[in-house]
C-alpha cells in the first residue's frame, strides 16, 4: 500500500553485494519457453556492458525526472524544494502475455467481488469474528462499520479503486500461474507515477537502440482511469460546488503519485482540497441531510490516501473517520469496503464454496477469480487452525504469515515465522494472523536505480498489480473497468516492501 514508515527488517540493502549476473541469468534455460523468456535474457547483450550501463542510467535518470517519475525525499517529506526521481529498474521486466492478459480479464470481477462482500454485513461480521477478538485495528474499523449500519447509510453512490497484486508462481513442471498476493481496496497507489514510467522505459529501449522492443511496451494510464472513476463519483453526487477532498497523511512523500490524480481532476474542472484527519477533526461538520463541510465547502467525494494502518489514527482522527463515514459523501473506499480488503477475507474467500456463494450464477468469473487463488490458511482457535499452526511451524520456508495490516514489511517469514508461532500457537493471538503459501517467482537481472544508491546489477523478482474502478449508484454498477498496471521489482534480498518503503521500484512489463 502507500506507505510505510520504517524500513522492513529482513534482509540487507541494495548496496549489499548480491550474485554476478551471468552465475543467475545462465540459470532455467532449458525447458518450457516461459522459462527460456522469463529470464532477462532479452536484455543479455547489453545487461553486463560495463562502459555501456552507467552511461545509460544517467541517461535514464534524467528522463524519469523530466517525465515527472517524482519523489520528495527522506529528509524533506513535506516539502518539493528538493525532490528527487523515484526508484525505477533500468530495463523493462518480462511477463509472458497468458498472465498479463489473464490479471487484467479477472479485474472486473474482482471489482464486483469486493463491491458485493462490502453490501454483505452477514459475510463481514461472521469472517471478522475471530479477528476482531484480538486485533484493536480491525475492531476499530469494525466498530465504526457498525455504527454506521445502525444509523443507515447515508451515502448512496459507491466508489471503489483497487490494485489487485500478483505474482507469477512456477510449479515444479516451469508453468507460469498468476497468483493473486492481495487486493487492496484503500490508498492503492502509484497509479500515477506509473503512468509516467512506460515513456522513461521506451527512451531507455531506444537509447538502447531497441526501438522494436521500445514499441512494444504497452501504453498505461491507470491514472486517467482512477480520476474518471472519481470524476463519475463527484457527478453522480450532484452538486457542481462540491469538492473532492484528497485525505492524506502529515508526512507526503509519494505526493507526486496523488498529485497526477488531482491534476486529472482539476483538468475537468472539479476542484480538488487536500486534508489531513486533524483538520477533519477541527473544521468538518455534518448538516441535517449529512452532508459533509470542510470548512464551509461541501465534499461530494472523499479519497482516502490515508487511513489503512494504525499509525494514522489517533482519538480525534478516529473521531473524524467516523464523522466521514457517516455523511453523504462518497467515500473512497467507505469502511465497509476497506474491511472487504482484510487478509482475513482474502483468506475466507479461498475456502470452499465462499466466492461461489457470494456471485451465485457466475460461474465463469468465479473460475476466473478462483484461479489466481493460492493456499491460505485460517489460524482459527479450533482442531484446523491448531493443524495448520504445526503444518507451518514444520516447514517454514513453504508459507508467508500476515497480520490485518497494510503498508508492506509486516509479514513473517522463515525462521521468524517459526518462532512467533511456537510463541503464540496456544494464544488467541494467532487469529489476528492468517498463513498463505509462499509464491517463488523466477527471478531476472536488472539495474534498481535508486538516488544515492551504488549502480549494481541485482537478482530480481517483480509483482504485477492491476488497477479496478467501479462506481455504484443504489444497486446498479454504472462503471467496472481495468485501468491500467504497475509492475514492481525488488531485489531478491527482501522477502517484503513497497516502492516507498525504498524495497521495490516502478517497472514496466516488457510482454511477451
Ligand atoms: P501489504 O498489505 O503490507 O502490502 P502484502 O500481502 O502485499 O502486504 O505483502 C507485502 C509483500 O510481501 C508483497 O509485496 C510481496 O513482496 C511479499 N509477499 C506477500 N505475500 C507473499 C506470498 N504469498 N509469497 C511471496 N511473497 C509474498
Ligand atoms: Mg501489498
Amino acid at each position: 500500500m502507500e506507505f510505510r514508515r520504517q524500513p522492513p527488517t529482513p534482509g540487507t540493502d541494495s548496496a549489499a553485494g548480491g550474485p554476478t549476473g551471468s552465475s543467475c541469468s545462465a540459470r532455467g534455460l532449458s525447458g518450457s519457453a516461459f522459462e527460456m523468456t522469463a529470464h532477462l535474457t532479452v536484455w543479455e547483450d547489453v545487461l553486463h556492458n560495463e562502459q555501456l550501463i552507467p552511461e545509460v542510467a544517467a541517461i535514464a535518470v534524467d528522463a524519469a525526472l523530466l517525465e515527472g517519475v517524482l519523489m520528495r525525499t527522506k529528509e524533506e517529506p513535506s516539502s518539493s524544494n528538493v525532490v528527487n526521481y523515484a526508484p525505477f529498474t533500468l530495463l523493462p521486466s518480462v511477463v509472458p502475455s497468458t498472465i498479463f492478459e489473464q490479471a487484467y480479464a479477472v479485474q472486473q470481477d474482482f471489482n464486483l467481488l469486493v463491491d458485493t462482500i462490502s453490501q454483505n454485513a452477514e459475510f463481514l461480521e461472521r469472517t471478522l469474528a475471530s479477528t476482531i477478538k484480538v486485533d484493536d485495528f480491525t475492531a476499530h474499523l469494525f466498530k465504526i462499520y457498525k455504527q454506521v449500519l445502525k444509523e443507515g447509510f447515508a451515502q448512496s453512490v459507491f466508489l471503489g479503486i483497487n490494485r489487485s497484486d500478483y505474482m507469477i508462481d512456477h510449479g515444479a513442471d516451469g508453468t507460469p500461474a498468476l497468483k493473486q498476493i492481495e487486493i487492496n481496496t484503500i490508498a492503492a497507489s502509484f497509479g500515477g507515477l506509473t503512468s509516467r514510467t512506460t515513456a522513461v522505459h521506451r527512451h531507455i529501449l531506444n537509447v538502447l537502440g531497441k526501438s522494436k522492443e521500445a514499441l512494444k511496451l504497452l501504453d498505461n494510464n491507470p491514472c486517467k482511469g482512477i480520476a474518471l472513476g472519481i470524476a463519475k463519483a463527484w457527478e453522480l453526487y450532484g452538486s457542481a460546488r462540491a469538492v473532492v477532498m484528497v485525505l492524506v497523511a502529515d508526512t507526503q512523500r509519494n505526493i507526486f503519485d496523488q498529485r497526477c490524480v488531482e491534476n486529472e481532476l482539476w483538468t475537468r474542472n472539479i476542484r480538488v482540497i487536500r486534508r489531513q484527519f486533524e483538520d477533519v477533526f477541527e473544521k468538518a461538520s455534518l448538516d441535517n441531510d449529512r452532508r459533509l463541510y470542510m470548512e464551509g465547502q461541501e465534499v461530494a467525494v472523499v479519497y482516502y490516501r490515508e487511513g489503512y494502518m494504525p499509525e494514522n489514527y489517533n482519538k480525534q482522527n478516529w473521531e473524524a473517520r467516523l464523522l466521514i463515514e457517516r455523511s453523504k459523501a462518497v467515500k473512497c473506499p467507505d469502511i465497509a469496503t476497506q474491511l472487504a480488503g482484510t487478509k482475513k477475507v482474502q483468506q475466507e474467500l479461498s475456502q470452499p464454496g465462499v466466492v461461489e456463494r457470494l456471485l451465485p450464477s457466475q460461474a465463469e468469473a468465479v473460475a476466473r477469480i478462483r484461479a489466481t487463488f493460492t493456499g491460505l490458511y485460517s489460524l482459527d482457535m479450533d482442531e484446523e487452525g491448531a493443524k495448520v499452526v504445526a503444518m507451518a511451524i514444520a516447514d517454514p520456508e513453504r508459507y508467508v504469515l500476515k497480520p490485518q495490516r497494510e503498508g508492506g514489511g509486516n509479514n513473517l517469514y522463515g525462521e521468524e515465522l517459526k518462532q512467533l508461532l511456537e510463541k503464540i500457537k496456544d494464544s488467541p493471538e494467532r487469529a489476528s494472523y492468517i498463513l498463505m503459501d509462499k509464491i517463488t517467482p523466477r527471478t531476472s537481472m536488472n539495474y534498481l536505480l535508486r538516488a544515492h544508491s551504488p549502480l549494481k546489477i541485482s537478482e530480481c523478482v517483480s509483482e504485477l498489480g492491476v488497477f479496478g474502478v467501479y462506481v455504484r449508484q443504489g444497486k446498479d454498477i454504472v462503471v467496472n473497468k481495468h485501468v491500467g498496471h504497475l509492475l514492481r521489482t525488488k531485489a531478491i534480498e527482501h522477502a517484503d516492501g513497497g516502492v516507498a518503503a525504498g524495497v521495490a521500484v516502478l517497472d514496466t512489463p516488457y510482454v511477451i
